[in-house]
């Protein structure tokens, strides 16, 4: 191994490291063979007090090499709504925080090697699925949904079997935290009350330093989760990002987007959308991610009884869910409507457009940017102008209909309409990761060639901005090409 020189800025121990084990397990990782960048964030970088170019230094540490064994850390978890006992971090080590302005940020490999958490897995990530982590991280950063960033991306020749043999590389993941509602669930499950209350206590004077002074702090620690998990639902809903895997090991307890695998973005609209194809039950479609949320912290909440000790204002939090949810949904879509004030139609009107887009099968993110992307007052002209591809007739009845309720409505609104629509365009990006995009970044990727992930991960991260040269981005693929299919399997 290469003497490597201290790291600059230097990494301080997360905090959870003074858990007992095996809670928090320090290990040595197995560097990537002959690593080379796959990508290295310039965005991010700076922000983290690390420099905008790449160095030598960089890619053998975030390659796995160090001087010092970095930690992981056991969770639990249910999976598919079933327990499944002792988890953690099978492939993922955390070498420490570096300290910024936006307080201390953790810094994580993803497929590193092995772990005393890796059970039956080889502690590899591919670069497919690597590339994929990498790119979704930044493009929900870029639409300004809370999620955990991704710093860098190593590849190397070092062959991992999936379905098929491919090649092994490491994201490098970023976070306040990567706590999630599993941690609390393994040592409440095992009745490590002592350790439950040294986790609480960190995660709440780090991240939730207001509800300290509650009367119940856990209580309060609950109602706030409870809060960002469905401020996060709703965001997800509004952009039409699938997670696909939202089992309790994989829900933030900051509610952030955590652990990207199976994720899609809706195209032609479907509710039922399944975007895992693993998951056969529905469990995680598209209209069913707010229930599952819901559900999530109904067992991060049984973890946290015996902190709470009482069953009715834990129940009392739970209920405040839907509300909430609801609350941020109706807001979402409202914003993507262009509409700033509440009138009591919009529920309706936002239902009867999304009824009309499951029948056709509209692109749901082409369909909003076109919205907004129309000149002001042609709303009023019930007349939608929008590429062919987004699958709206507006000669069509219903349509018509729809268009001219939505132009009466919009005409209420007190704003003009440029700012209404530049409002509009602020919200409904023109960029998502589709799915053929990944796929299209990948296969360049896998032939050596990441010229395209580098150009894709910069237009994703300003996905409501125009990209010329980067338009049929915005595109779904071209007809007739073939479906893809994405499982757990990473
Ligand atoms: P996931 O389905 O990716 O959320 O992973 C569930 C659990 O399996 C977590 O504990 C992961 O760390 C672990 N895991 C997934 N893939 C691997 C792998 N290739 N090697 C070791 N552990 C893994
Ligand atoms: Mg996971």
């Amino acid at each position: 191994m290469t003497a490597l020189p201290e790291a600059d800025p230097p990494f301080r121990a997360p905090r959870w490291s003074v858990l007992p084990a095996p809670q928090a397990v320090r290990v040595f990782m197995q560097p990537l063979p002959q690593p080379a960048w796959g990508d290295w964030n310039e965005a991010l970088a700076p922000a983290l007090g690390l420099p905008a170019l790449p160095t030598p230094q960089w890619l053998h540490r975030l390659s796995g090499q160090a001087t010092a064994p970095p930690w992981c850390s056991a969770y639990a978890g249910h999976q598919f709504g079933v327990w499944a006992g002792v988890l953690g971090d099978g492939r993922a080590h955390t070498l420490g925080c570096l300290h910024t302005e936006q307080g201390p940020q953790e810094i994580q490999l993803k497929g590193a090697g092995l772990t005393p958490f890796s059970r039956m897995g080889d502690g590899r990530a591919v670069l497919r699925s690597s590339v994929r982590e990498y790119l979704c991280s930044e493009a929900l950063a870029g639409l300004g949904i809370p999620t955990t960033r991704a710093l860098a991306l190593v590849r190397s020749p070092l062959p991992v079997q999936r379905e098929t043999r491919e090649t092994a590389a490491i994201v490098t993941r970023v976070a306040p935290s990567f706590i999630r509602f599993g941690h609390f669930e393994h040592l409440s499950h095992h009745g490590h009350r002592d350790a439950l209350q040294q986790l609480f206590s960190l995660v709440l004077e780090d991240f939730f330093p207001t509800c300290a002074a509650q009367a119940q702090p856990a209580l309060a620690m609950l109602h706030q989760v409870i809060e960002r998990t469905a401020r996060l639902m709703a965001y997800w809903q509004c952009v039409g990002f699938c997670h696909g895997v939202m089992n309790t090991d994989n829900m933030s307890i900051l509610g952030l987007t955590l652990d990207y695998g199976p994720f899609g973005f809706l195209e032609a609209y479907d509710a039922r959308h399944l975007c895992n194809h693993s998951d056969r039950g529905g469990r995680y479609a598209y209209d069913q991610q707010p229930l599952m949320g819901w559900w999530n912290c109904g067992a991060l909440a049984s973890a946290l009884q015996p902190l709470i000790r009482d069953e009715q204002a834990i129940e009392n939090a739970l209920e405040r869910f839907e509300p909430l949810y609801e609350r941020n949904l109706l807001e979402g879509f409202r914003a993507k409507l262009g509409w700033q004030s509440a009138q009591e139609e919009d529920a309706l009107l936002i239902q009867q457009l999304l009824a009309l887009m499951q029948r056709d099968g509209v692109d749901f993110t082409g369909f909003f940017r076109a919205l907004s992307a129309q000149e002001p007052g042609l709303h009023r002209a019930a007349r939608l102008h929008a590429p062919a591809w987004v699958g709206v007739d507006s000669k069509d009845p219903d349509w018509d209909r729809w268009l001219r309720a939505y132009g009466r409505r919009s005409a209420q609104e007190p704003s003009h309409p440029e700012q209404q629509r530049e409002a509009m365009l602020r919200v409904n990006p023109k960029y998502v990761l589709r799915n053929h995009l990944a796929q299209e970044v990948i296969e360049a990727a896998q032939g050596g060639d990441f010229r395209a992930l580098h150009q894709l991960r910069q237009v994703l991260q300003h996905p409501f901005e125009e990209h010329p040269a980067w338009d049929h981005w915005a595109q779904p693929a071209a007809p007739g090409s073939p479906r893809l299919c994405v499982s757990c399997s990473s």
